[in-house]
């Protein structure tokens, strides 16, 4: 048996690649980690964290409105830019910190540089070649921009979070995670946005009324979206950036960012040529077991572009290490994994849509709440709550549950625990609520809402 290097070497020290090194050095596996920019990847340095961080920046501007309704005068308030980045850049070096103690005390060795396949069980980097018996990749995805002409002057969601200023007006394209949540923190920190969307309206793939209770709820706060609209170029103008739409359309901006989705990172890293199989779009291809075309090269996380979500990129990761290192075959479940955008309001939601749920049980009765939250009676805020359940009649399970309104990802959260449970309707109705909370809706939900005529459907 030949002898290598390492037991483990992993491409990409973000969420996946952290916690399958460290798991694996816990189980006494040799383990190297390869990072070619900062430990902690796009979660935590260019992604989730920051980003929810400048949510809640962003959020205190509705906040102090919102005091004068209940006796508070707050007088006048001043927004500093550039103070809120260095603090969100100073936890972020602080998180940074930590990932690498927690890699330094597991016993993993960190190489620091761009990593490359040179042969099926080498890894160069830096000049300098390492062998292992396993390969982990891990190496995440990157803003995938579309080539229209003018592109290069659109920033993506890795330079929006550094801005050196505010803009007066931005345009955002893409109507994804990403578009929203930051249309969300430049709307409430004063700036003028205007969110281009080629779909109908925002967030494909989600519940069609959390989807539409978002999209009013985002423009009763002032942001403009434009739907059904494609950007086909970009031009640099004296004041700024001219955005010429299908159609005839012209959109004046002092900054445009594209946010119309993220590719696997997987260019130039030797794969293909060492016999690692993408697919079209770039993805490592892997099997349930997250094992490659080399049955000793496995992937995880954003690369490989299953359910590309922080906590499961942790979770498949931890399957592998499971698998391989502590003789625990474990295959990652995606049911019911929840999720949420940290929009304002958030929208959060786990299990199927209305829609997926019809086509998958046909006969599914659907509970919709939409209500006005307590704190905006004396506030005065106009702002709507939208909770969803949808069950399956024949069993009744719920298999899906939105909602759009605050505190919809820590409400959810627990949600998804009765949905991976298999909770049942009854069960939901058994459960006493927590009173007043805008949570205990999820449980006295009693009249379904109509069925829709066939040619609704
Ligand atoms: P998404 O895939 O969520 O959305 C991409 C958006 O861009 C869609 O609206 C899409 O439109 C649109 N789009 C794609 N190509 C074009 C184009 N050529 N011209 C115009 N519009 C286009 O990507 P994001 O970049 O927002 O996020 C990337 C990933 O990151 C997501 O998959 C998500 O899993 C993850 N993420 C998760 C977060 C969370 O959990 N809170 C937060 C941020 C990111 P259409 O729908 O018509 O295809």
């Amino acid at each position: 048996m030949p002898s290598y290097d390492y037991d483990l070497i992993t491409i990409g020290a973000g969420s996946g690649g952290v916690r399958a090194s460290r798991m694996a050095a816990a189980y006494g596996a040799r383990v190297a980690i390869c990072e070619e920019s900062r430990v902690g990847g796009t979660c935590v340095i260019r992604g989730c964290v920051p980003k929810k961080l400048l949510v809640y920046g962003a959020h205190f501007a509705e906040d102090f409105a919102d005091a004068a309704g209940y006796g508070w005068t707050v007088g006048e308030t001043a927004f500093d830019w550039a103070r809120l980045v260095s603090r969100k850049n100073a936890e972020i070096d602080r998180l940074n910190g930590i990932y690498m103690r927690i890699l330094r005390e597991a016993g993993v060795t960190l190489l620091e540089g761009r990593a490359r396949l040179a042969d099926p069980h080498t890894v160069e980097i830096g000049g300098r070649r390492h062998t292992a018996e396993r390969i982990l990749i891990a190496v995440g995805a990157w803003p995938n921009l579309p080539a229209i002409p003018g592109i290069e002057h659109a920033i993506t969601s890795n330079e929006a979070l550094d801005l050196m200023s505010l803009p007066e007006r931005i345009v955002i394209v893409g109507g994804g995670y990403i578009a929203v949540e930051f249309a969300g923190i430049f709307s409430a920190l004063g700036t003028r946005v205007t969110q281009v969307v080629r779909a109908d309206t925002i967030l494909r793939g989600f519940d069609q009324d959390a989807r539409i209770a978002l999209a009013t709820e985002m423009q009763r706060k002032g942001v403009e979206i434009r739907c059904e609209s494609v950007v086909r170029s970009i031009e640099k103008t004296e004041a700024g950036y001219s955005l010429r739409l299908a159609g005839s359309d012209v959109i004046e901006a002092d900054l445009v960012m594209y946010a119309t989705g993220r590719a696997p990172k997987t260019r130039d890293l030797g794969l293909e040529e060492a016999g690692v199989a993408l697919n079209d779009t770039g993805a490592v291809v892997v099997d349930e077991w997250s094992r490659t075309s080399l049955p000793h090269i496995h992937a995880v996380g954003d690369c490989t572009d299953r359910m590309n979500l922080t906590p499961v990129a942790i979770a498949e990761a931890r399957a592998l290490v499971e698998t391989l290192y502590n003789n625990n075959p474990t295959r990652m479940d995606y049911d019911n994994v929840p999720s949420a955008v940290f929009s304002q309001p958030p929208l959060a939601t786990v299990g199927l849509t209305e829609t997926a749920a019809r086509r998958r049980y046909g006969r599914v009765s659907v509970f919709v709440s939409r209500f006005k939250p307590m704190k905006n009676t004396l506030s005065g805020r106009e702002e709507r709550t939208m909770m969803k359940l949808v069950v399956d009649r024949d069993t009744d399970r719920v298999v899906g549950a939105h909602m759009v309104g605050p505190d919809a990802p820590e409400i959810i959260q627990g949600v998804a625990i009765a949905l991976k449970c298999g909770a049942t309707k009854r069960q939901f109705d058994a459960t006493v609520g927590i009173h007043p909370t805008a949570a205990e809706e999820f449980v006295t939900m009693r009249d379904p809402v109509p069925e829709p005529s066939p040619e609704q459907e």
